[in-house]
C-alpha cells in the first residue's frame, strides 16, 4: 500500500493538536487504500506542544514528531519534514486547522490521476484583514511580474507532493527560504484543488505585518535580481533629468545671469539625489546580505530528537 505522510509543522500549537489528531484520524478512516504517517514538525515551540506531541505518540503510532532544536520560522520547518517523510507523497498542512484535512481527498484522487504536486487553491481567504489582503495580491503581482517563475496568488503551503517533488525540495538547501517559490522553481506536473480557508481554531497566528514584510523581501530577492535593476534604471533616470537640468541651469546664467543663490533647488536635488542613492544601496545590501548568509554553506536547522529519541 501506498504511504501518505502528513507534514504539520508546529509553532505553539498545544491547543489545536488534539482536534487536529481527531481530523487527520477521521481522515485516514475514509481512505484505507492508504498507509498514513503524521509527522509533527516540532518548531521549537514555547507551550506544551511537546507534551502533546509525546501523547500523541504514545496513543497512536502513525504519529511521528520531529523536535527541531530551536524557532526556525515556518519557511525551515516544512524542511525537516521533507528529510523526514517516509511516504510516496506528502501533504503539507498548517496545524491550526486552516487547511481543512478533508480536501486531502481530493487532493489524492488528482494524485493518482498522474500530477505530482497537487497545490490548494483559497477561494476565500478566511477572516483576514482587508489591508493585508490588498497588499498580499499586489505583492504577487510584482513577483510574477519581476521573477521568470509564475508565483501563483491565493495559494499557500497547502499542498500534495510526490517523492519526486520531495527529493528536489531537498535538495535546496538554502538559508534564506521562500518555499512558496521553491514549489515553483522545481516545476513537475501541477494541478490544483479548491478550498475554503478556515478560522484558527485555537491559538494565534504569527504572522505580523513585520513578518510578513521580511518574507515579502525574501521572496523577491530569492527569485529575481529585477530589484537590482529597478535601481539602475532609477540612478539612469535621475542622472539623466539631472544632467539636462544643469545645461538649464548653466544656460540660464549665461544669458541671463544668476543673481539669486538657488538654496530651494539645490536643497531638493541633494535630498533627492542622496535619497536614490540610500535606496539604491539598500537594495544592493539585501542582496549581499544574502551572498554572506549562503556562503557560510551552515545546515539549514538541526534536530533536537525524532519520536523523542536523541
Ligand atoms: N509555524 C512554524 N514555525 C513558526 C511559525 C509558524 O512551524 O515559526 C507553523 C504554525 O504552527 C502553523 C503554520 O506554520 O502550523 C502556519 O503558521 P500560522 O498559522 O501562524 O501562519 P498563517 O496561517 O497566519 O499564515
Ligand atoms: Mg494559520
Amino acid at each position: 500500500m501506498k504511504i501518505v505522510t502528513v507534514i504539520i509543522p508546529c509553532f505553539n500549537e498545544a491547543q489545536s493538536l488534539p482536534l487536529l489528531h481527531a481530523e487527520l484520524c477521521r481522515l485516514a478512516e475514509a481512505e484505507p487504500n492508504y498507509v498514513f504517517e503524521f509527522l509533527f514538525i516540532n518548531d521549537g515551540s514555547r507551550d506544551h506542544t511537546a507534551d502533546e506531541l509525546r501523547q500523541l505518540r504514545a496513543k497512536d503510532e502513525r504519529c511521528n514528531y520531529v523536535e527541531l532544536s530551536r524557532n526556525y520560522g515556518k519557511e525551515v520547518a516544512p524542511l525537516a519534514g521533507f528529510d523526514y517523510a517516509k511516504g510516496d507523497c506528502a501533504v503539507v498542512m498548517d496545524a491550526d486547522l486552516q487547511h481543512p484535512p478533508q480536501a486531502v481527498h481530493a487532493m489524492l484522487r488528482k494524485w493518482e490521476e498522474g500530477y505530482d504536486d497537487v497545490y490548494a487553491r483559497r477561494i476565500s481567504r478566511g477572516k483576514e484583514a482587508w489591508l493585508r489582503k490588498r497588499l498580499s495580491l499586489a505583492y504577487y503581482k510584482l513577483l510574477s511580474r519581476s521573477a521568470r517563475i509564475d508565483v501563483l496568488p491565493n495559494v499557500g503551503d497547502f499542498r500534495l507532493l510526490d517523492r519526486c517533488c520531495l527529493d528536489a525540495l531537498r535538495q535546496l538547501r538554502e538559508q534564506s527560504r521562500y518555499t512558496k517559490g521553491m514549489y515553483c522553481y522545481i516545476g513537475f506536473k501541477k494541478t490544483f484543488v479548491d478550498f475554503e480557508t478556515q478560522d484558527r481554531v485555537a491559538g494565534q497566528s504569527s504572522m505580523s505585518y513585520r513578518l510578513l514584510f521580511r518574507l515579502a523581501i525574501e521572496g523577491l530577492t530569492a527569485f529575481t535580481t529585477s530589484p537590482l535593476q529597478w535601481a539602475t534604471g532609477l540612478g539612469l533616470v535621475v542622472s539623466l533629468v539631472s544632467f539636462v537640468y544643469a545645461i538649464w541651469v548653466g544656460i540660464k546664467t549665461l544669458v541671463w545671469g544668476e543673481p539669486v543663490a538657488g538654496f530651494p533647488t539645490l536643497m531638493i536635488t541633494i535630498l533627492f539625489l542622496g535619497g536614490v542613492q540610500l535606496l539604491s544601496l539598500g537594495i544592493i545590501g539585501e542582496y549581499l546580505g544574502r551572498v554572506f548568509h549562503e556562503t557560510k554553506n551552515r545546515p539549514v536547522y538541526f534536530v533536537q530528537s525524532y519520536n523523542g529519541e536523541r
